[in-house]
């Protein structure tokens, strides 16, 4: 211990700057005192102990450097996963597991689902266990992006939602409040933002007063699993939808101001390469859908389900490696550059899956070794976010898309460098359709989303990343003057907690 805060001293005292330099400090006084070289778990401790003591001066930067999982918090928000109860879902989709006292879709061997259960699902204690741990390893918790997930939202009791909302507030608040209301009010002062919510649910089941009460719940953000964009698939699978709902749900989320996510499923009974492909194209020339994110979740073969008997049955087949590899890597190829690949491949430990290339835990690893070998680069969001890489002297230019999606318009502007390899901030506008059915939205327009990149630091500080730089103002500057210019509205709202 005692070495430890001679470590962390002269580490304060040569003001290290970046985590090469950290390393190779840390290496130096490993041999200097000939002991092994210390974790940044450990380092962080003592910090933090010296500094509850007064006994060195807080330090933003060394804080950032000895964050254990800096991959967290890059994106400039960190992400709490909370499950809400076991609840049944009214669908009756053939993939789809089912586990008791396991929310519908989930497995209780996946570790959101591993926490809930051990805090038996109580919001409140999932929440706190959640960002106590994220704080442990060091990251900034002052901006949550909280995602709701487990089964069908939109199908849990309505009484049901609003404590689970409520109680997620109290505990990033650390108080309890009289109500959803009260709770939210509390949270903008809070120490613990909530800055986005999201759910994710059925196209089927969200009309117009579905997402009034979304706005009023503080949701920011709708998962739809859609998955797949062919009537005979959904039908074939047991959906109980059909695309139609699809394009609806999204037309009414878009004008009321939500960001929406497509799960999509490639590998579904029904569907062969060739189409799979086709439907990820679709997604993006059809100004129907136009997600702004998207989850792939190629098929996952489970015991738990009615498609395990057809497999053993053979009357269904998954992908081989080789197939699979070569459609996640035609999807990235041509995902435009304003839409944000979340994920590809759902968290399922291996041993939870029977057969198929979704068994082998390394497949992303593999797409993105072919990627590199074959020397392109996705240009998702994600693929060009910043991250750590914040370098203060590049060039900046502001790029505009304007496409049309869910007859409305959308704008997409951001800051990138030249070759738009390196995004630092983005902003979503949208004309509304001429079926918009909010009053307080009429002759408006509205902007979805303001996101500036980079290591998150406190709300406060201004240091060594993008944020607070003044960029999310300059696009919102811009988009006011394409509002009133172009289109000649007056009003604009922003759609962010
Ligand atoms: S709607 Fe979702 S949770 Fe419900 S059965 Fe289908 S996949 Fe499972
Ligand atoms: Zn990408």
């Amino acid at each position: 211990m005692e070495k430890n805060k001679l470590i962390i001293q002269e580490l304060i005292k040569t003001r290290v700057r970046t985590r090469a330099g950290l390393e190779s400090l840390k290496r130096k006084m490993a041999k200097k005192y000939k002991i092994p070289c210390q974790t940044n778990i450990v380092l962080l401790k003592t910090y933090h102990k010296l500094l509850q003591n007064k006994r060195i001066n807080k330090s933003k930067v060394l804080e950032v450097l000895l964050r254990t999982r800096p991959i967290r918090s890059l994106s400039g928000i960190v992400n709490v996963s909370v499950l809400t109860k076991p609840y049944p879902c009214p669908g009756k989709c053939i993939y789809c597991p089912s586990q008791e006292n396991v929310p519908k879709s989930y497995l209780d061997n996946e570790p959101a689902v591993m926490r809930a259960i051990l805090n038996k699902y109580d919001p409140f204690k999932q929440v706190k266990m959640r960002v106590q741990a994220l704080k442990n390893s060091g990251h900034p918790v002052d901006k949550i992006e909280l995602r709701i997930i487990g089964g069908t939202w939109s199908f849990y009791p309505k009484q049901y939602q609003t404590y689970f909302i409520k109680r997620c507030f109290d505990a990033c608040n650390s108080k309890n409040s009289k109500s959803l209301r009260q709770a939210q009010k509390n949270n903008e002062r809070a120490k613990n933002r909530i800055v986005g919510l999201s759910v994710e649910t059925r196209p089927d089941f969200i009309d117009k007063n579905e997402i009034k009460r979304m706005r009023i719940l503080g949701i920011t953000r709708v998962e739809l699993g859609v998955q797949s964009i062919y009537n005979h698939v959904l039908k074939l699978n047991k959906r109980g939808h059909l695309i139609e709902s699809t394009i609806k749900t999204t037309r009414l989320l878009k004008d009321a101001g939500f960001k929406i996510g497509y799960q999509m499923m490639p590998n579904l009974p029904g569907s062969t390469l060739k189409k799979d492909q086709t439907m990820f194209e679709q997604l993006f020339s059809n100004s129907d859908f136009q997600p702004d994110l998207l989850k792939i979740y190629p098929t996952a073969l489970l015991k738990q389900t009615p498609l395990y008997g057809w497999w053993k049955k053979k009357k269904y087949k998954p992908y081989t490696k080789k197939q699979l590899v070569s459609l996640i890597k035609a999807i990235k190829k041509q995902v435009p550059y304003y839409v944000r690949i979340q994920r590809i491949i759902r968290d399922i430990p291996a041993q939870s899956i029977v057969a198929g290339p979704t068994k082998i835990s390394n497949l992303r690893q593999i797409v993105n070794k072919e990627i590199e070998k074959e020397g392109w680069k996705c240009h998702c969001i994600r693929c060009r976010e910043i991250r750590k890489d914040y370098r203060p002297k590049e060039k900046l230019k502001l790029f505009r898309k304007d496409y049309n999606a869910s007859q409305g318009k959308e704008i997409f502007l951001s800051f990138e460098n030249r070759n738009q390899t390196r995004l630092y901030s983005l902003l979503r506008l949208r004309i509304l359709s001429q079926k918009q059915f909010i009053p307080v939205l009429r002759g408006t327009a509205i902007i979805r989303e303001v996101h500036t990149y980079g290591q998150q630091l406190p709300l406060k500080h201004k240091g060594i990343s993008a944020q607070h730089k003044g960029l999310g103002r300059k696009l919102m500057q811009e988009a006011e003057k394409i509002i009133k210019k172009e289109f000649g509205l007056k009003k604009y709202l922003l759609s962010q907690l």
